[in-house]
């Protein structure tokens, strides 16, 4: 076992005070949209019909999703945890905009790593004789959002004796992270267990009422930190997902909410009236949300799709190519984008992926702080997330919140990745 410290800038990035502020007012908006998407049997159905026929893993979950809905649901209350990242794009005259570059609904991390991340900053600034600037660094406490978040869903499951199950992987390399939240769960005399899907799969059982019990205990709220990628799933790693997803536990998130957070809805969602749609009766939270919307498009099969190919291979410095991928490091740019989209612009395997404008912020210069890395300036620009928690019950939203933020920073030779990729730091905005 190895303990390292994690990354993070040797100072604070500036933050456009009026984007940061944005960005916060807009995640509640974002919740209610997620939420809705995933009570949307017909919108998944449609807009990942074309995916799911090229992309397995996208398919595996969206059938679990649709099992789960003939059986009936026993699940009666539910918990979103997300995180809406943005980026700062430098417009034609210099003016910096707030750029969505995706909302992640499952896993979504270093809420808890971040809570100390403005200490770190503060205690910098005051050894340079900046204390004035350290003042100024605004608290931040994500942790505590999220176990808020779930400690309201154990509540209202309604079982005192029952506990939380964090789902975990096989080699934990950012527990801390989840150990602050955790902790704040102790705090409250909510018992935490964690576990793996194998652990659930060798354990875990249903009653008739399809509660869910991991080694006799009764679990109330399953708290997922693993199975957005296909590498976390063998044949009984699914049979360990499906068995969770069918019993009355509260998942964080529910299967429906995990496919809401799929590159192709976020390509849909930008379509005109799709928001409208979806969010009736709503349109000051629509415009708020479109506002962040950078450019995307789809690359299904016909007219539409054929055009969008084109105009990627004619100037590929200009788009994002992504697969439905999370955690990082799967996305093409530039030659390697063309190059990728000329081979499968007449097979259907284009429709895997989605096309979006790239986002070009304005670089800086930091220090750049990891483990048995040599230290060096670089350039650097920066990604705000914003944590997002609710809770509903039934058809009632009990809670809806944004929960605090992080800000990560990496140097601009790397196009791509996030902290756990190992190619951004933690950091924490100076607002200005
Ligand atoms: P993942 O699910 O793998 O995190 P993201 O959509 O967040 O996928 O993309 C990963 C990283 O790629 C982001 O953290 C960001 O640095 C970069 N990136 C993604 N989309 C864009 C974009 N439209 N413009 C510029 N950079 C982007
Ligand atoms: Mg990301």
């Amino acid at each position: 076992q190895v303990v390292n410290y994690a990354p993070f800038t040797l100072l604070p990035s500036a933050v456009p005070s009026v984007l940061f502020e944005q960005a916060y007012a807009v995640q509640q908006d974002f919740n209610l949209l997620v939420d809705a998407i995933s009570q949307n049997k017909e919108f998944l159905e449609d807009t990942l019909a074309s995916t799911i026929k090229v992309d397995d893993f996208t398919a595996r979950l969206f059938r679990i999703h649709m099992q789960v809905l003939e059986e009936g649901l026993a699940q009666s209350v539910f918990l979103g945890i997300n995180r809406s990242d943005y980026m700062f794009d430098c417009g034609v005259d210099g003016t910096p905009a707030l750029k969505q570059i995706e909302i992640n609904t499952i896993a979504a991390s270093f809420g808890g790593l971040t809570s100390r991340t403005a200490a770190v900053h503060g205690q910098v600034l005051k050894m340079l004789g900046k204390s004035k600037e350290a003042s100024r660094l605004l608290p931040n406490n994500p942790s505590k959002g999220l176990a808020l978040g779930i400690a309201k869903a154990w509540e209202l499951y309604g079982s005192q004796s029952a506990v939380v199950m964090f789902v975990v992987e096989e080699v934990q390399r950012n527990i801390f992270d989840q150990r602050c939240v955790e902790n704040e769960l102790w705090n409250r005399n909510i018992r935490v267990i964690r576990k793996r899907f194998r652990d659930v799969f060798e354990k875990g059982s249903l009653d008739d009422a399809k509660r869910l019990y991991m080694d006799g205990q009764e679990v109330a709220v399953v708290y997922y930190r693993e199975g957005y990628v296909p590498k976390n799933y063998d044949q009984q790693n699914w049979e360990a997902r499906l068995l969770l997803e069918r019993s009355r536990a509260v998942k964080c998130p529910d299967i429906a909410t995990q496919l809401a957070g799929t590159k192709k809805v976020q390509q849909e969602l930008s379509r005109p009236g799709t928001l409208e749609r979806l969010l009736p009766g709503r349109a000051e939270a629509v415009t708020r949300i479109r506002a962040t919307f950078a450019g995307l498009y789809s690359l299904d099969v016909g007219e539409e799709g054929d055009k969008i190919a084109a105009m990627a291979i004619a100037d590929p410095d200009q788009f994002v190519l992504k697969p439905q991928r999370e955690g990082g490091g799967n996305n093409l740019y530039g030659e390697e984008l063309r190059q990728v989209l000329e081979k499968i612009r007449d097979s259907p395997e284009r429709t895997s992926y989605i096309l979006m404008d790239k986002i070009k912020p304005q670089p800086a210069i930091n220090y750049l702080l990891r483990a048995h890395s040599p230290l060096q300036v670089s350039e650097c620009i920066s990604e705000l997330g914003i944590f997002g928690v609710y809770v509903r019950q039934g058809k009632e939203m009990v809670m809806n919140k944004a929960a605090g933020h992080l800000l990560r920073t990496k140097a601009i030779e790397h196009a791509d990745g996030g902290v756990a990729a190992g190619v951004a730091v933690l950091d924490t905005p100076y607002l200005v």
